[in-house]
């Protein structure tokens, strides 16, 4: 293993700065710097997709200083599901997935908040078809928590693109090719004026972002879809539930959604490990909180940082700390 940080720069022909090589990567048991972590192109992940992965956050703590890896367990263990789902040979234990993982962000030795992503993949010269062999790249990136006071709440639309489902290729499965319906509802978004787009399902129902769940707010109960309404199992999703019944003392109920409940719900937000919750202020051009990012919306939000940051002591079982 490599454990002294490489700083490189790469300047393009124009003398463009293209690439900030200083972050050190985890592929296939080596620590190497980005740069240097290269993978075949003939491979599956490369023409097919043919890759799960988890992204994971870690928050710095600047009293214990100290970075905690959140819910990691759980991301891991979600990894396994995806391996399992996707029928790839199972090469990691759980135990060598979190040993890589907390040795790539100490080798980078961030102080800050970061993001992870962990990704295993189909390697080789074989087919969409083949379950192996297997390789893994961990790597991480500098990204601050949302300030809910400063983000813009967003404007969705709902998206002519249907969910995938379970019956056809499960989203469940945190697989690369997914992303592809995720790519086509979120690039049709952008390009009507929108800033995300939220998926109906082959139900009709209220499914999901494309790469986020979401909640709405209607009389003071949170409401989210069910896990079979063509949703990824989602870590921060479960957070959300778990808190807003034990801290916040508010009524969770999953249960179906219907498109127009959104237009009439008094906030509603996305959420995700990447996005933690952002409010979502507009439906097809119609405007459903007046208070412009939700009160509910921002309890969650303040509650969720202080947890994931370890400023609850009742919830830092669900850290890792990195740093001994
Ligand atoms: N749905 C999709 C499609 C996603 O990509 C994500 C991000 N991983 C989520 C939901 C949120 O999942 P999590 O809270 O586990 O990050």
């Amino acid at each position: 293993m490599i454990w002294s940080r490489t700083r490189r720069v790469e300047i393009s022909t124009k003398g463009e700065l293209v690439m900030s090589n200083n972050r050190l990567i985890w592929l296939n048991s080596k620590i190497i710097p980005l740069g240097e972590a290269t993978i075949n192109v003939l491979s599956p992940t490369s023409q097919f997709g043919a890759n799960v992965f988890e992204g994971i956050r870690c928050y710095w703590n600047e009293e214990d200083k100290q970075l905690y890896a959140f819910k990691l367990d759980e991301h891991l263990k979600r990894l396994k599901n995806s391996i399992k789902m996707f029928r790839m040979e199972d090469k990691y234990t759980i135990e060598e997935l979190k040993q890589g993982f907390i040795d790539t962000v100490r080798a980078n030795n961030y102080k800050e908040d970061i993001a992870v992503r962990q990704t295993v993949f189909i390697d080789g010269f074989g087919s969409w078809m083949s379950p192996g062999p297997i390789s893994m790249f961990i790597a991480p990136i500098a990204k601050s928590r949302i300030d809910i006071e400063k983000v813009n709440g967003m404007k969705c639309c709902i998206s002519s693109w249907e969910r995938i489902s379970d019956r056809n290729l499960s989203p469940k499965v945190k697989v690369g090719a997914n992303y592809i319906n995720s790519r086509m509802a979120q690039m049709e978004a952008l390009e009507n004026g929108y800033d995300s787009a939220i998926f109906l399902n082959n139900q009709g129902k209220v499914s999901e972002g494309p790469g986020s769940c979401l909640f709405m707010v209607r009389d003071n109960k949170l409401i989210t879809p069910p896990i079979t309404a063509s949703i990824l199992e989602s870590i921060t999703r479960d957070t959300i539930i778990q808190l807003a019944k034990e801290v916040l003392n508010i009524e969770v109920v999953e249960r179906e959604i219907d498109r127009t409940e959104l237009y009439i719900c008094d906030e509603a937000f996305l959420c995700g490990s990447a996005m933690e919750i952002t409010p979502v202020i507009n439906v097809d051009g119609i405007e459903i909180s007046d208070e412009v990012k939700g009160s509910i919306s921002k309890e969650i939000h303040k509650t969720y940082i202080e947890t994931a940051t370890g400023k609850k002591e009742d919830y830092k079982k669900w850290l890792t700390a990195i740093y001994v």
